[in-house]
């Protein structure tokens, strides 16, 4: 977006900034003040026993509802806040507030319910990090193994040895964590075996193309039983279509997410989702 801002922006550009930079300035203006006026939201996409089709978690999803521009998906400003810092105050809201909604989920009687949070590398490499997981769990009484973070591979490759020690930091408080999107990045399989992550998450570009693309579907479910293999559950995300379904119950992928299930959706329409989903499943589903 390029628009007119209100009185409180300033409207300088440098002569010969680039449009692309006038809009990052912009944007980064307004990332700086988004959490205070209240603009962010977590959205909910469910997580389901790929057996039973039962629920069994959710994952969070942030979104920025911008006054003029509307709703902004992560992938346009995630980079931006990782860039200038301000990934690790939202980082800090997100765990907060998906906490808060995992409390609610549990009192309303959906007991297994595990909520996942992405965490970025901006945000793994702080010392905060655990600290803000602690409170976070601690502000409402919940469970550690209520909470996930998802770390994506790129993260975990990059620093070696200082890695483990931070998942072990992180292990030890209770907490689930999972690999994100498995497959994209360079994991050395020895570092897999030693880093103690309970979860790999395969990524969507391999998962969506499976139904109709050899290949694919050849690396999905070698990625299944690698992960097993380890001891690890594995979740594919992007599961897009019914004809998914069969392939990786064959190959016993334990947890499945996608929008032939559910696009992720704002925590009320979730629970709405959730009622409604238990339902009318039939039992043979
Ligand atoms: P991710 O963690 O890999 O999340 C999965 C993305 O795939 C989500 O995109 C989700 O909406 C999308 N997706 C789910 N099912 C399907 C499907 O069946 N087909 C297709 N094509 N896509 C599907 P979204 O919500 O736009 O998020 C994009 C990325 O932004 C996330 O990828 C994650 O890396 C990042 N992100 C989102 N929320 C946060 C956050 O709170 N903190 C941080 N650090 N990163 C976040
Ligand atoms: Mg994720
Ligand atoms: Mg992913
Ligand atoms: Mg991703």
């Amino acid at each position: 977006y390029v628009k007119a801002h209100g009185s409180n922006h300033y409207q300088f550009h440098e002569p010969g900034m680039t449009a692309a930079a006038a809009e990052r300035l912009h944007l980064e203006n307004d990332l700086r003040e988004a959490l205070l006026r209240g603009e962010f939201e977590l959205y909910y996409q469910p997580v389901l026993d790929t057996e039973r089709l039962t629920v069994c978690g959710a994952e969070a999803l942030l979104r920025w509802h911008h006054p003029e521009a509307g709703l902004i998906p992560p992938d346009r400003f995630i980079p931006l806040a990782e860039e200038t810092g301000l990934i690790r105050p939202i980082g800090t809201w997100v765990l907060r507030e998906a906490c808060a909604q995992a409390a609610r989920w549990r009192r309303l009687g959906l007991t297994g319910m595990t909520v996942s949070v992405n965490v970025s590398g901006e945000q793994f490499w702080r010392d905060e990090l655990p600290q803000a997981v602690r409170q976070a769990l601690e502000a409402q009484a919940l469970a550690p193994d209520a909470l996930v973070l998802e770390i994506t591979e790129s993260v975990l490759m990059h620093g070696s040895a200082n890695t483990e020690t931070r998942l072990r930091e992180l292990k030890a408080m209770g907490v689930g964590l999972s690999l994100d999107d498995f497959g994209t990045g360079y994991s050395s399989l020895s570092y897999l075996k030693r880093f103690p992550i309970d979860t790999l998450k395969i990524d969507k570009s391999f998962v969506r193309d499976m139904v109709r693309d050899e290949h694919d579907r050849t690396l999905a479910q070698t990625v299944i039983a690698m992960g097993h293999g380890l001891g690890l559950q594995v979740v594919a995300e992007g599961v897009e279509s019914a004809e998914h379904l069969p392939l990786l119950r064959r190959a016993r992928c334990d947890r499945v997410q996608g929008y032939h299930f559910s696009r992720p959706l704002p925590a009320r329409a979730l629970s709405r989702w959730i009622q409604q989903h238990q339902c009318s499943r039939s039992p043979q589903d």
